[in-house]
């Protein structure tokens, strides 16, 4: 089998390797800066764990090379205006938004999109980065660098946040995780919850996602955050890799999206995961590790082995168990050993688990 090169060196490359392993498939990780000499382009099938990466000696050289998986998809998901434009033209709906390229248009941006808007970076936003919110008395607060750099859109009201993740193979084989429901506080996901009954939306989920990766040809893990609204799903933003909303599968599923993505992408089987019981994943921010955490036979620690710095992703904690009971009394069980705010999310998770 050829070996996987995986363009960045952050934790979900990391996943990516541990997954590998058991397939007995060697995943290397390779810096943006790397010496060409060493990645052997041609014999190797490459991937990405980062979704913007700069213009370097590395970069321009596998960005048209086929070995490249997904290599055409790249700069039309990555960019929030291509990306929007593209479910607009088929047909899938999104929040009401508008390219944002001058000041002059700010009266026309409220008077369609409301008092209340976010501007989001087209480009290298992630976890809440690069989004300002917005209202008529704040406009002169944006950089003006950004202006023909950005997209705006409404700040809507949403009653829940899912995502889908689903993979698409070579031959055009589909396979999809149950929806995942997820909590974030000031743009950062905190907690996600993994439910083993599937309801309406899930098909309509999966159509939508499979809509869009059919469209570009996709090979490999893909994620679709939605909004949850009185109509139904609007999409928020794909992202071309497997997705910190999917963690969860490391321990749930009989097949992670890690390796799922590595299966997709080598041309290996693609059945649908089954996933053996309801799971939650806790996101650990800004925090140092625990080593009580560990007493609890149901928790699976990823710890990522990066400094910990104040709104940094660090790791995260699977639980999973067949009964959603022992699930939510664990999570509560936790509660001394976490930081105060996570009560809000272990909270939120409780009730969502209350709806098994
Ligand atoms: P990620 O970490 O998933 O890459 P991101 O930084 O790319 O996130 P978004 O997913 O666009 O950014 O936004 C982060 C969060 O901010 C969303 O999950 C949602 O909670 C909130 N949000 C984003 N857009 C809107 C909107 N139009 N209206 C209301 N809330 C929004
Ligand atoms: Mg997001």
């Amino acid at each position: 089998m050829k070996p996987v090169y995986v363009l960045g060196t952050g934790q979900l490359g990391h996943m990516l390797r541990q997954a590998g392993e058991s397939l007995g498939v060697t995943v290397h990780l390779i810096e943006l800066d790397s010496n060409l000499q060493t990645l052997p382009v041609d014999k190797s099938v490459i991937t990405t764990e980062i979704e913007f990466w700069p213009n370097t000696v590395l970069t321009r050289k596998i960005s048209k090379s086929s070995s490249f998986i997904n290599h055409n998809v790249f700069p039309i998901l990555t960019d929030r205006l291509s990306q929007k434009k593209l479910l607009n033209d088929l047909n899938l709906a999104t929040v009401p938004w508008a390219f944002l390229s001058c000041k002059m248009q700010w009266p026309q941006v409220f008077s369609n999109l409301g008092q209340r808007v976010i501007v989001k970076s087209r480009h290298g936003g992630y976890d809440g980065r690069g989004q300002w919110h917005v209202s008529p008395d704040n406009t002169n607060t944006l950089p003006d660098t950004l202006y023909g750099h950005c997209i705006v859109e409404k700040n809507i009201h949403f009653s829940n946040e899912i995502s889908l993740i689903g993979a698409r193979g070579r031959n055009g084989a589909t396979a999809f995780y149950p929806l995942t429901h997820n909590f974030h506080e000031n743009g950062m996901l905190r907690t996600s919850v993994a439910l083993l009954n599937k309801n309406t939306q899930q098909s309509i989920a999966e159509h939508m996602l499979s809509v869009i990766m059919h469209k570009l040809n996709y090979i490999g893990v893909m994620t679709m955050e939605c909004f949850v609204v009185s109509d139904g799903l609007l999409i928020n933003e794909l992202s071309a890799r497997v997705h910190n909303s999917g963690h969860w599968t490391q321990n749930a599923a009989s097949i992670s999206q890690f390796e799922l993505h590595l299966r997709a992408i080598l041309n290996l089987p693609l059945p649908t995961p089954v996933i053996h019981m309801p799971a939650v994943m806790l996101n650990l921010i800004g925090i140092k590790p625990h080593m009580a955490w560990l007493s609890e036979p149901r928790l699976h620690l990823h710890w990522y082995n990066k400094i910990v710095r104040d709104n940094r992703k660090v790791g995260h904690i699977n639980l999973v168990d067949t009964s959603p009971i022992v699930l939510s009394r664990v999570l509560h069980s936790l509660l001394p050993v976490l930081p105060v705010e996570y009560a809000n999310y272990i909270l939120w998770a409780r009730n969502k688990l209350s709806q098994q």
